[in-house]
């Protein structure tokens, strides 16, 4: 049987199925004689909850890094919500039930309101919600927790994994992920990337498989359950592949990135938190070439402080120990919404109110972002680009608002380093004006995703376009090219941050282009180094 879903994550893994054991939460409403008794257990097992969530933090901060850890920090505080405690409370004396009964309600009315709101993060927040009303009516009932059945490596199948779930789990015994539920930005989806193994969602699995053999291919998103002989050899061998593949990129590491007759390429990776650091680094990216910051708000309840980025941009810079850290200003609106701006809903979102459109009418966010920017980079070697760009008036806006930044800093003595300062080039109208742009800026980078949806007006988030996506097309070609030239021509670099930066069927035709920079997914660098050592521009 082969079941179709989204890949989250790429590779193959074969093994034994496993459906993920829920503890049972069957919870019943009891009528209660003494109701403060109940408020009392349910205080007590919020504080035990909240010791396990500790300790779980701490766990995860040792296997997942911080950025994954902090779910559990926040799990921490919405248990100490007031709005929270006060529905328990109030569900407990009003109707003269037992805690278990009124947390459990809270936590389903709570996560049904979160479920209905229009924003992708806050309904994502619903799960959270559930997950720690589940612990707290465990510690009351004193329930297990649940897990894998099996003490050898299975693919475990599962509804949907909370992240406190997912921790509690013992990784040794996980191949791969596959939930019927999630999101590529799933708590399951970052931490299948974290530990390197396919993840699939979407995949709505029959229940009686427990103990079958299965296969995920994760680079098409499928789980093949009770394979043939045939099937099983031919992903065996795919896996052999893919394991020598990884083994000979590994020797790729600490060489330069040079085609055989002596060209030389920047080679970065672009990262989307703090945490992912960790893979720009096994991977011997040379730099960060993106580091898109709106993680940063997309995270937040409310707008992030100066301080919190500061401490965010500084630790990447200092962790990246010199080399060059590309960070991106806010690129929110589109398919990245964030409830406390209060964007309003549009019929096309991608041409919208977004990015450096929002920045520069919201200047105070702006310069909250530009100040943290410019603090970090006196710790490591910071740069600084703006997305969407589509006029030189922007740039020098911008440039004027920095300065602003800059002479702000100065008047409270607070230092900063050199930044580089450069543009996205990501929309037709950049690339027609990159002759003037190159005399405004030190470098550009060219947003394929987008250049290439504008320019084939095709909507980069509509799977029914995927056909007509054509990422090779002359049009976009063309573009970079010129972009490359002119940009040459005003005396700014050129680099590739978009997808087909990866793309190692083009690496000879940038290089030809004369393109400066590359920056691709951490676990694409080596590959695209190999790529790039294949080359001879001789020829
Ligand atoms: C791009 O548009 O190519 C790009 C790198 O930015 P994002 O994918 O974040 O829009
Ligand atoms: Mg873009």
């Amino acid at each position: 049987m082969e079941l179709v879903g989204k890949s989250v994550f790429g590779g193959v893994a074969i093994g034994k199925l496993a459906i993920y054991q829920k503890q049972d939460n069957q919870v019943k409403r009891e009528k209660v004689e003494d109701a403060e008794k109940e408020v009392k257990r349910f205080y007590d097992a919020k504080e035990t909850a909240k010791a396990q969530l500790a300790g779980l933090y701490e766990k995860a901060l040792k296997e997942v890094g911080e950025a994954n850890a902090m779910v559990f920090e926040v799990h921490q505080m919405m248990l100490d919500d007031l709005d929270y405690v006060e529905s328990v409370e109030n569900i407990i004396r009003s109707q003269g039930v037992n805690a278990e009964y009124a947390v459990a309600a809270t936590g389903d009315n709570f996560s049904e309101m979160f479920a209905a709101m229009d924003d992708e993060y806050m309904k994502a927040r619903a799960a959270d919600i559930k997950d720690i009303s589940n612990r707290v009516v465990d510690v009351l009932s004193g329930a297990a927790q649940g897990g894998i059945n099996s003490d050898e490596p299975v693919i475990l199948l599962a509804e949907d994994l909370a992240p406190s779930e997912t921790v509690m789990l013992d990784k040794s015994l996980v191949l791969s992920f596959v939930t019927k539920l999630g999101s590529t930005n799933s708590h399951t989806a970052i931490l299948a990337r974290t530990m390197n193994i396919p993840a699939l969602i979407g995949i709505n699995y029959p229940e009686d498989v427990e103990g079958h053999l299965g296969i995920v291919d994760g680079f098409v998103g499928k789980l093949i359950i009770d394979p043939d002989e045939e099937t099983i050899a031919k992903y065996r061998k795919k896996q052999e592949e893919e394991a020598e593949k990884a083994r000979l990129l590994q020797e790729l590491k600490g060489k330069e990135n040079v085609t055989l007759d002596g060209t030389k390429i920047n080679l970065y990776a672009n990262i989307g938190s703090v945490s992912d650091v960790v893979e720009v680094l096994k991977n011997d990216a040379g730099g960060i070439g993106l580091f898109r910051s709106e993680f940063l708000y997309l995270e937040s309840k409310d707008y992030p402080t100066e301080e919190e980025q500061f401490k965010a941009y500084r630790t990447v810079a200092e962790n990246m120990a010199g080399k060059k850290v590309i960070i991106r200003t806010l690129d929110i609106g589109a398919d990245k919404q964030v409830d406390y701006f209060n964007l309003k809903k549009e019929d096309n979102p991608a041409m919208g109110y977004r990015a450096i459109r929002i920045c520069l009418e919201r200047v105070d966010v702006f310069k909250t972002q530009l100040r943290a920017l410019w603090r970090a980079s006196y710790y490591g070697k910071i740069s600084v680009m703006f997305p969407m760009i589509i006029s030189v008036d922007e740039v020098k806006r911008i440039k004027e608002i920095v300065e602003e930044v800059k002479q702000e800093l100065d008047d409270q003595s607070i230092p900063y380093g050199e930044v580089e300062v450069g543009i996205m080039v990501e929309t037709p109208a950049a690339v027609m004006l990159t002759e003037e742009l190159a005399k405004e800026v030190d470098f550009f980078s060219i947003g394929t995703n987008d250049l290439t949806q504008y320019t084939l007006a095709i909507d980069r988030q509509n799977p029914a376009l995927d056909n007509f996506y054509d990422s090779h097309h002359p049009a976009v070609l063309k573009m970079i090219q010129m972009t490359v030239e002119n940009g040459h021509k005003g005396g700014a670099w050129v680099g590739i941050c978009g997808e087909l930066g990866a793309d190692t069927t083009l690496t000879e035709t940038f290089l030809r282009m004369g393109v400066d920079e590359l920056s691709v997914s951490p676990s694409r660098v080596l590959a695209v180094r190999d790529a790039i050592r294949k080359v001879d521009l001789r020829k």
